[in-house]
């Protein structure tokens, strides 16, 4: 998507470790004429997926997940707490999740009301690395016996291995801009 490339040429700043920090449109400060924009792409993706839920993970997805929901007809967002709440039902979907980010592992949950065996579920996140954010949430539609539409991406990293993992699993995944970087180190882009 030209759009997110150009903004991620323009504003993001590529830190040690591989990590692309773009706080000023997506992950602190948000963009919305950019989300609008994300949002109607990723209903052009999936539109032969009859997607009746959206999950994503908290904090960053939830935005995300939110504005492009709009262009799914407001189908319903659920997204996975990170932490335990009081308001949260004991009842609920768990699985364990390493962070790249924070290189530690969380927990992820769902409260088991929200998603079930009729829901066609597309998952977006904001990132896909690893791909241990994504595979948590797919394992979380898994055990609701719900079926897994697709995963949505706004930047794929190509230097991790989340896109080939997903991508051999036969899950269809869509991921907006898939960063590289070139050996002097600025950012290209690929298309898959
Ligand atoms: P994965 O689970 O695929 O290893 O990593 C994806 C998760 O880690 C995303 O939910 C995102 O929050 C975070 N993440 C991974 N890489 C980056 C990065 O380069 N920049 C930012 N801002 N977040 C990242």
């Amino acid at each position: 998507m030209e759009l997110l490339e150009k903004k991620i040429l323009e504003c993001g700043e590529l830190r040690d470790g591989g990590i692309l920090k773009v706080d000023s449109f997506l992950n602190h400060q948000i963009d919305i004429e950019l989300m609008i924009e994300i949002g109607k792409e990723f209903a052009k993706l999936f539109a032969d997926k009859k997607v009746n839920k959206i999950l994503t993970i908290e904090a960053s997805g939830i935005a995300i997940a939110s504005i492009t929901a709009q262009f799914f007809g407001n189908v319903p967002v659920v997204f996975a707490k990170k932490t335990e709440s009081l308001n949260l039902s004991g009842d609920v979907y768990s699985t364990d999740i390493h962070s790249y980010t924070k290189n530690k592992d969380y927990t992820a949950r769902i409260d088991k009301k929200y998603i079930n065996e009729n829901d066609r579920v597309l998952i977006i996140d904001d990132f896909l690395a690893n791909g241990e954010a994504a595979m948590g949430l797919m394992r979380l539609v898994k055990m609701a016996g719900a079926e897994v539409s697709g995963v949505g991406i706004c930047i794929e990293k190509a230097f991790q291995r989340g896109g080939n993992l997903i991508r051999e699993n036969g899950t269809s995944l869509h991921s907006l801009a898939i960063v590289d970087v070139k050996e002097d180190g600025s950012i290209s882009f690929l298309r898959k």
